[in-house]
């Protein structure tokens, strides 16, 4: 398949290659096209100057032009030598007395003596045929040439930026390489956790050798995952300027329209070119639109994107990982990238970037406020508490805005009334787009959360809560709970699985004991509740009213059967009644247990919502703390 993809391109890799000759914009070279084109201009002019000589040199001695009387006279005279007869015309020297030898042209005229009197006088003379093949070459080729050149210059000329099938060679996408990248670690502020991940990648750019003797694994492809504008592009060009190596960036969306076997061409191309700066970062933001799971597209068949993606398959399987290149690529929508770029050696490393709690919008706002003058009564810490929802591209937005007001108000400085008139502006955009949530909706994703939370602090048997919060993530969740597990886990045990249960309908049940009224948020919690009493009654034998067996067919055995009855139930009615009983039963007691333990401890959940509410999210000592404060009150009650 990809062998094909290289075959296919090929021709057209090369007509492109010529075309755009090098494309790096290199910021300390002048542009290299332009350079391109005045090279082609002096070829041409060069080539003009030798023909004109070339034509000079071969018929351009000045001939003296004679009349055919004239000519005749110094035939019978004897007079002449060298002489030419050609179809139209006759050339030859005439030598008069006293005199040096004069070359001379004259038209020819119909005359059949002609050669009898040559004969008779001794002239020696020549016939000649014009050269009718070098007559064609210059009336034809020369045009050619000239149109083909005014072609190339024409393409040069509309690259930048045209559309249309002329541009079709040079392909719109920019292949921008940047040098002395002036982003730092310093300039990405509230999303320390992906900068810490990254930390690695830059140690490695550093000294590729120094990595590898110390035996570090070394990443190849990094995904950024997170939603537009928490800094992705920012973060990428960050670890390129920490790391002192140059930035290639590409945009995934900029091969979508593209004629085929561009798009394959420009990856290849992206990747001689980062191999020879190597080490360096290619960053290919919107992965998503190029990246696509293959057979997601309605039209079927071979298209443009789905070559570029094997393309860039390939090449990223062909590199030697020690050759110092490294792949960042960004994406808002992980869960549509084709599972082939997702493999071991490929994107197989993930960084999460959350949109900034409190905490991270204060920092960001700080690294923002630095260029604008800031008034007296401005604080920070306030203006990131009213931007809730807010992700790191809003909060420049935002310090902008609130300058440009303050600018139009011919103040010197941005007070706070213009912070807030700005925030307001930017809420009203984002409410548009449904990107702010109401207090409401808050309150319930606060106590959902809280719920979930405070379930898994109960239950000794779950995975410790490492973090809390209400700040939305990716495109379902409005808020979540994250259990890291303290050690790898291979088997889990039916109380285990028991207590995953309780977590997982905490959320549903927070909001039904505070509000007596439940939300459509708590779907997924739900789905995954069901698959887990399902996977206990039909897959695991832990119901003891069905016993010890399975009811589902295993993974091996669906390879094996013959697509024959593979859906057909191996049970009886009456079973599938049981097990849609056993289901309900585990669910059910698991509900009532939940409700207990929520309506015991609603105070602890009552603070840790608030706190929530307040923070947005809650992780790290604050989370161990309040753990530790429901355990301890916890075991002084009578168990549950
Ligand atoms: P993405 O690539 O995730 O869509 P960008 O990196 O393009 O987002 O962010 C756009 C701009 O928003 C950045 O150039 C920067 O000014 C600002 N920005 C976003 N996130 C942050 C952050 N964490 N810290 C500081 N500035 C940020
Ligand atoms: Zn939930």
């Amino acid at each position: 398949m990809a062998a094909k993809t290289d075959g296919d391109s090929s021709f057209v890799d090369k007509v492109i290659e010529r075309i755009q000759g090098s494309k790096v914009t290199d910021p300390n070279k002048s542009d290299p096209s332009k350079q391109k084109v005045r090279f082609s201009v002096w070829y041409f002019v060069i080539a003009m100057l030798v023909f004109a000589w070339f034509q000079s040199y071969t018929g351009g001695q000045q001939r003296e032009t004679v009349s055919y009387s004239d000519f005749k006279q110094w035939v019978r005279d004897g007079k002449l030598e060298n002489l030419v007869v050609a179809p139209e015309q006759i050339t030859g020297n005439v030598q008069e007395e006293g005199k040096q030898a004069r070359p001379f042209v004259a038209v020819r005229v119909e005359d059949p003596e002609l050669v009898g009197q040559l004969e008779q006088k001794g002239i020696k003379f020549s016939g000649y045929v014009e050269n009718k093949w070098l007559g064609a070459m210059v009336s034809w080729l020369l045009p050619l040439v000239f149109f083909i050149f005014i072609w190339f210059f024409l393409m040069k000329r509309m690259s930048g930026g045209a559309q249309g099938v002329l541009s079709l060679g040079k392909a719109r996408v920019k292949i921008y390489g940047e040098k002395d990248v002036k982003v730092t670690f310093n300039d990405v502020a509230g999303i320390d956790e992906a900068k810490g991940e990254l930390e690695e990648v830059v140690q490695f750019l550093k000294d590729p050798e120094k990595s590898q003797r110390l035996g570090g694994r070394i990443p190849r492809g990094v995904l950024l995952v997170g939603a537009p504008g928490t800094g992705k592009t920012l973060l990428a060009k960050a670890v390129a300027g920490e790391a002192g190596v140059m930035f290639f960036s590409m945009s995934g969306s900029e091969f979508v329209e593209m004629i085929v076997g561009v798009g394959a061409a420009r990856i290849r191309d992206l990747f001689r070119q980062a191999k020879e700066h190597a080490p360096c970062i290619i960053f290919l933001d919107e992965m998503d639109a190029l990246g696509k799971a293959r057979g997601l597209n309605p039209m079927g068949g071979h298209d443009e994107r789905e070559q570029t993606l094997n393309q860039l398959l390939v090449e990223m399987d062909g590199f030697d990982p020690r050759a110092g290149v490294i792949i960042l690529a960004a994406t808002n929508r992980p869960d549509i990238l084709d599972p082939a770029l997702l493999r071991p050696g490929r994107f197989d490393r993930h960084v999460a970037i959350d949109k900034p709690d409190i905490r991270g919008r204060e920092a960001i706002l700080k690294v923002h406020a630095k260029n604008v003058e800031l008034g007296q009564d401005v604080d920070l810490k306030k203006i990131a508490a009213m931007t809730t929802g807010f992700v790191g591209a809003d909060l420049a937005n935002l310090i902008n805005e609130a300058a440009l007001i303050a600018a139009r108000g011919a103040a010197d400085e941005v007070t706070m009334a213009n912070f807030k008139e700005a925030a307001d502006r930017i809420i009203g955009g984002l409410e548009k787009k449904n990107r702010v949530m109401s207090l409401k909706e808050k309150r319930i994703v606060a106590y959902h959360e809280s719920g979930h939370a405070l379930v898994a602090m109960l239950l000794p048997g779950t995975d410790p809560v490492s973090k809390v919060s209400i700040v939305p993530r990716g495109i379902a969740a409005l808020g979540y709970t994250q259990q890291l597990p303290t050690e790898d886990r291979y088997l889990m045990t039916r109380d285990e699985l028991l207590d995953r249960l309780q977590v997982l309908l905490g959320g549903r049940v927070a909001e039904e004991v505070i509000f007596g009224d439940v939300s459509t948020g708590a779907q997924n919690d739900l789905q995954r509740a069901s698959d887990i009493a399902r996977s206990m009654v039909m897959e695991y034998g832990m119901s003891e009213s069905l016993g010890l067996l399975t009811y589902t067919h295993s993974p091996q055995s669906r390879y094996l059967d013959l697509g024959l009855g593979s859906n057909e139930r191996e049970y009886s009615e009456r079973t599938a009644q049981q097990i849609d009983e056993e289901k309900n039963r585990i669910i059910n007691e698991a509900h009532q247990k939940v409700l207990l333990k929520l309506n015991k401890y609603r105070d602890s959940l009552e603070k840790l919502a608030e706190t929530l509410l307040e923070k947005e999210s809650i992780e790290g000592e604050d989370v161990n703390k309040f753990a530790e404060e429901i355990r301890i009150q916890a075991s002084s009650d009578a168990p549950l």
